[in-house]
C-alpha cells in the first residue's frame, strides 16, 4: 500500500493530516486518532526516513536488517525497525550525528552536552536549537493550559552542570538570565546555610513556578516547615522530573508550598515524554516522543510492565529511534482519563530507589553528585569515563566502580585524585572510597534495572 499525506494548519492552529484511512488531528495536547489503528504515525515514518537518509548508523542498521523506511505503512513495519541501546550511541557517537548538521551554517546551531541519565552512561549528546524549541513547545502547551505559566513567567530552577558555550563549567552559585526571568541557584548543597540562603534568594526572587528534582524540592519543603516559614505568594506550578517522585515526597511539598504538583518524565535524548495532569496521570507527549514498551523485545500489552523505549520526534541532529531509555513502565491505553487528554498514560516504575547519599549527621544528600562530579570529570579529562556505578555499602564506605576507555589505562590516578576531589567540595573526601575497574557494569540480575547509585544502607527515604 502507497502511503499519501498532507497537513493543513488553520488560523486556529488545529492541524490534520490524512494518512490513506488515517486521520489525524492535533488540537493542543488533545491528539485523536480516528480508524486505521495499524498505520505508522507520519510524524514517526517521517522522522524514520531522515535517520535513514542522513544518519550512518540508521543507515548501516536498517540496510543490514533488509528494511527501508520510505516503504514503511503499518505500525508492523515499525516494529521490525532495530533496538538501540545507551551502548550503541556511546560506542558509535559519532555515526548519530546527521549529515544534515555537518555544514556551516547549520552545524553553528548545534548545542552539546553530556547526560549520564539514571544508568550511570555518559552519553554526548547533540541538538539543534531549534529542534529543543519544537520539543519544549509540546512541554509549553501542558505548563500553559493546564498549570497558567507561561515562557515568560517567573522560573525559580536548581543546576549542578553549567555550559559556557559548549563546555560544561563548575556551577556558580547562583545564575540570573532571560532577561531576570530565571533564577537558579547550585543543586550542590553543601550544608542548611546554603538551603536558608537559597531559601531568601527564591523569596526575594518571587517565582510563579518551579522545576528541580524531587529529593531536591523536598529538602526545601523541610527546610521550610521545620523552620516554620512560608512560601511565595507568588508561586502557582512545581514541576519534579529526573527522579522516581515518591508519594511521601509529592504530599510534602504540596503541603508547604500548597501549589499543584506535577510529576514530569524526560530525557536529555529526547526531551518530554509525559508529563502529569490535574487527574494525577502521565499523559505521554505524542507530539515530541513515541513511547513504546517492549517486554523480551516485543511490545507490551497495556497494563504489563516492560521496558521503557522512546523515537524522539523532534531531535533531527542526533535522532533516537527505539532508543532504550534504561527505565521500567506500565502504558495505559489512550480514552481512559477525565482530563481529556486523549494521550496514552505511562506509570515508569520506582527505578530509582535508595536515590540518597546517606551521611552521619547531615542531610540526605541527592545522588546526583556523582553524576555532576563525573560529568566534571569528563569534560576536563576528555571523556575518559565510559560508565559508573557508586555503592554505598555502609554510612563510610563507598565502591565506586568504573568503566573506562582503553586509552585511559594510565589514568586511573588522576581519575581518582579527581574526584576525591569533587566529593572534597562536599565533605565527603573523608569517607573510604574504594575504585574497581570493570568492562562492563549490567543491569542488576534481581531487578533487571540498571542504576548509577545503590544505597545498601537504606531503600527508604
Ligand atoms: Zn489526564
Amino acid at each position: 500500500m502507497i502511503c499519501t499525506w498532507q497537513i493543513w494548519e488553520t488560523t486556529a492552529g488545529l492541524k490534520a493530516i490524512s494518512s490513506g484511512k488515517y486521520l489525524y488531528f492535533n488540537c493542543g495536547f488533545l491528539n485523536i486518532h480516528i480508524g486505521g489503528e495499524n498505520m505508522i504515525d507520519e510524524l514517526l515514518k517521517g522522522i524514520l526516513i531522515h535517520a535513514y537518509n542522513t544518519v550512518s548508523f540508521y543507515k548501516e542498521s536498517y540496510d543490514e536488517a533488509g528494511i527501508n523506511p520510505e516503504g514503511f505503512c503499518s505500525t508492523e513495519d515499525f516494529h521490525r525497525v532495530p533496538l538501540v541501546t545507551k551502548n550503541d550511541v556511546q560506542l558509535y557517537s559519532d555515526k548519530f550525528f546527521s549529515s544534515d548538521y555537518a555544514y556551516y551554517p547549520k552545524r553553528d546551531d548545534i548545542i552539546v552536552t553530556c547526560t549520564s541519565g539514571s544508568t550511570g552512561r555518559l552519553l554526548k549528546l547533540n541538538w539543534s536549537k531549534q529542534d529543543i524549541v519544537r520539543a519544549q513547545f509540546n512541554l509549553w502547551k501542558v505548563r500553559m493550559r493546564v498549570y497558567g505559566v507561561h515562557p515568560k513567567s517567573k522560573f525559580f530552577s536548581f543546576h549542578s552542570v553549567t555550559y559556557g558555550g559548549n563546555k560544561a563549567i563548575e556551577a556558580p552559585e547562583i545564575i540570573i538570565d532571560d532577561m531576570g526571568r530565571h533564577m537558579s541557584v547550585s543543586r550542590v548543597l553543601k550544608d542548611e546555610k546554603y538551603l536558608e540562603k537559597y531559601y531568601g534568594y527564591m523569596m526575594d526572587f518571587g517565582p510563579e513556578w518551579i522545576m528541580t528534582m524531587p529529593s531536591t524540592m523536598y529538602l526545601l519543603a523541610r527546610f521550610i516547615s521545620d523552620n516554620g516559614l512560608t512560601s511565595p505568594k507568588t508561586l502557582k506550578y512545581i514541576e519534579l522530573s529526573g527522579e522516581y517522585l515518591f508519594d511521601r515526597q509529592r504530599e510534602k511539598i504540596r503541603e508547604t508550598f500548597n501549589v499543584p504538583v506535577a510529576n514530569m518524565y524526560g530525557s536529555e535524548e529526547t526531551n518530554g515524554i509525559a508529563i502529569e495532569c490535574r487527574s494525577g496521570h502521565m499523559h505521554c507527549m505524542g507530539d515530541n516522543v513515541y513511547v513504546e514498551i517492549l517486554k523480551d523485545g516485543n511490545p507490551a500489552r497495556y497494563g504489563e510492565e516492560g521496558d521503557v523505549y522512546v523515537t524522539s520526534l523532534t531531535n533531527t541532529a542526533m535522532p533516537f529511534i527505539r532508543y532504550s531509555q534504561g527505565d521500567r513502565a506500565i502504558l495505559y491505553p489512550p480514552e481512559t482519563c477525565s482530563c481529556g487528554n486523549q494521550n496514552p498514560v505511562i506509570k515508569v516504575s520506582a527505578g530509582r530507589i535508595g536515590q540518597n547519599v546517606l551521611i552521619e549527621g547531615r542531610e540526605p544528600l541527592g545522588s546526583f553528585v556523582f553524576c555532576y562530579a563525573f560529568e566534571v570529570i569528563n569534560r576536563y579529562m576528555k571523556y575518559p569515563v565510559l560508565q559508573f556505578q557508586v555503592i554505598q555499602e555502609t554510612m563510610k564506605r563507598f565502591t565506586v566502580r568504573l568503566v573506562i576507555r582503553k586509552s585511559f589505562e594510565g589514568w586511573k590516578d588522576a581519575i581518582q585524585t579527581e574526584f576525591i576531589g569533587q566529593m572534597e567540595k562536599l565533605g565527603l573526601s573523608n569517607l573510604d572510597w574504594q575504585f574497581d575497574y570493570e568492562n562492563n557494569i549490567m543491569p542488576s540480575p534481581v531487578s533487571g534495572k540498571l542504576q548509577f547509585f545503590v544505597n545498601k544502607v537504606e531503600v527508604n527515604i
